[in-house]
């Protein structure tokens, strides 16, 4: 991952290597602004390396016990702590049984080595907008739990992404885990990703519904077409008052394709991810409703 600067050495700052949660949520109430939480390191790493962060003090919580696990419990739901890595996720047999879209975004994104590295929830505090994470994990309505040395708090991922590389979190707090909800039986989920070889994705969906046979909840997300994950509420709306459903996803992908906000930039136009999100839209629809 390059943004172009030349540096290629890191600047000096002081490492820390906290053994427990209150030791780190100390730290950071100590350093504040100038601390970064360092998880997989991948992105910030490379961040400080082209100098678009440049924190004095690097808090690495990878050896803090209580934020390694993936925990599921029937009627609560699956909670994913912050140091669980990509790969790990992908191993997982409840993630792939249950939580299909998020199966499907960790193993498509990046390569096998970095999915050895990267988290789940550095890749959504990272907040770039073409990472694939926090799309699935939208639709699935998933929010994060985040404590301060004080506080802990449960905030929804869709709110907590505000913009690119900007999310709601104060300086002395972090993301300790990931918490989804449970689904029932007849839910069903997917991810799709277009990209053209490049690291970035130009343009992903990720889909919810319960339940296939006779809709009664829908969420379609996007990613990579807009400053952060979008929701096509509208076209969620034609699939659930849909008597065709064939022609319904049409419709709603239609539909999808013109409400949402999308950005032209040098990867993509304006013009061409509409096209992508239409496509895309019908795509995964099609699949998860089992119709041609
Ligand atoms: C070559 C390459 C290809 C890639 N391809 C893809 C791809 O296809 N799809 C994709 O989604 N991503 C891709 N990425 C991005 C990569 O997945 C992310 O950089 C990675 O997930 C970040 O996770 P991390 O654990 O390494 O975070 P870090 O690098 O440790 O942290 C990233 C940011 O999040 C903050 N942070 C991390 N954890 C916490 C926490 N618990 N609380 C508060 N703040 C925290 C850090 O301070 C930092 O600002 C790619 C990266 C590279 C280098």
């Amino acid at each position: 991952m390059s943004f172009g600067a030349p540096y290629l050495t890191l600047p000096e700052f002081t490492y820390h290597k906290p053994k427990s949660l209150k030791e780190a949520l100390q730290l950071l109430n100590e350093f504040r602004d100038e601390a970064k939480v360092m998880a997989g390191g991948v992105g910030l790493i490379a961040f400080m390396k082209e100098r678009l962060m440049t924190p004095n003090h690097v808090i690495d919580i990878k050896d803090i016990p209580e934020l390694r696990s993936i925990e599921y419990k029937k009627g609560e739901g699956l909670k994913i702590g912050a140091t669980v890595t990509m790969s790990e996720l992908e191993k997982n047999d409840i993630v792939r049984e249950k939580y299909v879209a998020l199966y499907q975004a960790v193993k498509v994104a990046a390569d096998p080595i970095i999915r050895n590295r990267a988290t789940l929830a550095g890749n959504i505090c990272e907040a770039l907008p073409w990472v694939d994470g926090p799309v699935p994990l939208i639709a699935f309505n998933a929010e994060l739990e985040i404590m301060s040395i004080n506080n802990v708090r449960r905030m929804p991922i869709s709110e907590f992404i505000k913009g690119p590389v900007e999310i709601s979190l104060e300086p002395n707090e972090m993301v300790t885990s990931i918490r989804l909800p449970d689904l029932p039986p007849e839910a069903k989920s997917l991810f799709m990703k277009f990209n053209t070889g490049s690291e970035f994705a130009l343009a992903t969906v990720a889909a919810y519904v319960l339940d296939s046979k006779k809709p009664r909840d829908i969420r379609l997300v996007y990613g990579a077409v807009s400053t952060k994950p979008v929701r096509a509420y509208e076209a969620e709306k034609i699939i659930l008052s849909s008597r065709n459903i064939s022609e319904a996803i049409v419709l709603a992908a239609e539909k999808a394709s013109k409400e949402i906000d999308i950005v032209s930039d040098v990867l993509a136009s304006e013009d061409y991810r509409r096209h992508l999100v239409k496509l895309l839209t019908i795509n995964v629809l099609r699949e998860i409703f089992e119709v041609s």
